[in-house]
């Protein structure tokens, strides 16, 4: 330990999409394509607007689909947050992008302007699936992305994929899989799909459509990490996968409970124990900034225990487990944790929590947020 504080990240939204998929609830914005230009302007301006930071350890540029909008704006980005804050050597500038999107052209163009890493929404290698995800790319678009990004200068290139849809096999996710580490990437992250309130996956499974089954997700979640980690990969969180070397430092600083600035649409940040949201509807948001004024939401003051729980919260998500000995006490003493500790599902060393069986990370999760303080 040196004392000096890691280096905060950065989170910046872009909020639009082409269309909005049926499974989806980040705060996005479909057939608004005319306010682009003027939502860039004012990203710029929010930028200018935080309070003074340290050089950036890494940014993440997501959405949203921020590759559908021009390079040139997504570069200015990258400039604005170096002119405002610096980025420390070597800093992660990642971009999310969609498949369908991505050319040599823009590749090279982006990789020029400041980014370093990209991460694309691949999420199954199947027509079908792709299709009933309502996305808009095919599966042979994707054969080629990371060769493409290489070559035009990127240094790290993840895959996110989606198991779990309603039409999915164990075989199409066993060849999604496959053809995901056929293709060579740095980094890839397994999510499972999730039915969110408010997205029309939501409505279509409250009007009688066959959700996610829960058994068939477990399945298939044991069958990435199989293939996964049998590749190389290194399982160093819940959802995520990378060669050694490749793991992601934005997202390793936000499980740390770092800091991290953010920018742009129903953003979140995290700051010296404060969190903000900014304002998730997209007029709003313009309007707010165009006034001088910073589009905060609301503000959270995470202190004491309450920061306990949230840094073992986020922390069981990491391979290596958090040291957080207060709350391990609490855990061990819980009559649900005592018998997810029976069944080997973690364990608590040393005041250190760690999850033996990652399946059952989100019911231990629930479990460490809902222990009372010492003494209490
Ligand atoms: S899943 Fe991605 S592409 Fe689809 S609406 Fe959400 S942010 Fe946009």
């Amino acid at each position: 330990m040196t004392g000096q504080p890691d280096p905060a990240g950065c989170y910046v939204h872009v909020p639009f999409c082409a269309r909005v998929c049926p499974y989806c609830d980040f705060a996005v914005v479909a057939g608004r394509d005319e306010l682009i230009d003027r939502y860039f302007e004012a990203l710029l301006a929010e930028i200018t607007m935080e309070p003074e930071a340290g050089p950036l350890g890494s940014v993440f540029v997501g959405g949203g689909t921020p590759s559908r909008v021009r390079p040139d704006l997504l570069t200015a980005v990258v400039a604005g947050l170096r002119d405002r804050f610096g980025l420390v050597d070597g800093a992660e500038v990642t971009l999310e992008a969609n498949p369908e999107d991505w050319s040599p052209e823009r590749a090279a163009q982006l990789a020029r302007g400041g980014f370093s890493r990209v991460s694309f929404g691949a999420q199954s290698f199947d027509d079908g699936v792709l299709a009933e995800l309502g996305r808009l790319h095919r599966a042979v678009e994707l054969e080629r992305l990371v060769d493409d990004s290489r070559a035009a200068g990127f240094a790290s290139v993840s895959l996110d994929l989606i198991f779990g849809s309603w039409s999915e096999s164990p075989e199409s996710w066993h060849a999604t899989v496959e053809r995901a580490i056929a293709a060579g990437p740095d980094h890839v992250s397994t999510y499972a799909l999730t039915v969110e309130r408010g997205t029309e996956l939501s409505r279509q499974v409250a009007a009688g459509a066959p959700g996610p089954d829960a058994d068939d997700q477990a399945d298939k979640y044991t069958v990435a990490v199989e293939l996964l980690t049998g590749a190389g990969y290194v399982h160093y969180e819940v959802s995520n996968f990378a060669r050694p070397g490749h793991e992601c430092e934005y997202n390793r600083n936000t499980w740390a409970q770092g800091d991290y600035l953010a920018f742009g649409l129903g953003a979140h940040g995290h700051r010296k124990g404060v969190r903000r949201r900014n304002v998730r509807r997209i007029d709003a948001y313009l309007e707010v900034i165009e006034s001088g004024q910073r589009p905060e939401a609301g503000t959270e003051h995470i202190t004491g225990w309450d920061a306990e729980l949230e840094r073992a919260f986020l922390g069981i998500r990491r391979a290596e487990g958090v040291e957080a000995p207060e709350v391990a006490a609490a855990l061990a003493d819980d009559f649900e944790a005592e018998g997810l500790l029976a069944a080997r599902k973690f364990e608590i060393q040393n005041g250190v929590i760690r999850m033996l069986d990652p399946l059952f990370t989100d019911a231990v999760a629930r479990v460490v947020l809902g222990l009372a303080a010492p003494g209490e």
